[in-house]
């Protein structure tokens, strides 16, 4: 899971993050040539609640800080990508696995 926040033009920034063609500028946009996203939460509200979120459900439910740093550069929280656990989806080694090149068919 990953907690973002847009100050000013909330739909053209979700449409860029879903977007496949774009030039990569923030963490997320690397995370999003390998990752599928399966749903979009908004929340409205101060642009500080932003970590208060991310913490908070990181706590609540034991969900892990997969990459240090990842997309929090301008925060004080461990990382903004949460690790959820399996919850039925791929794991991290399918997603290693994803990115692995691949074999030459010559
Ligand atoms: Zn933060």
């Amino acid at each position: 899971m990953y907690t973002g926040r847009a100050s000013r033009n909330l739909r053209s920034r979700l449409e860029r993050h879903l977007r496949a063609e774009k030039a990569l500028r923030w963490h997320i946009d690397y995370l999003l040539k390998w990752a599928k996203v399966q749903e979009v939460r908004i929340f409205s509200g101060r642009a500080a609640e932003e970590c208060g979120i991310n913490l908070e459900t990181a706590r609540s439910n034991g969900y892990a800080f997969l990459v240090p740093g990842f997309g929090s550069s301008d925060c004080a929280c461990p990382a903004h990508l949460l690790w959820t656990g399996n919850n039925g989806h791929d794991g991290p080694r399918a997603a290693e696995e994803d990115m692995s090149p691949q074999e030459s068919r010559d």
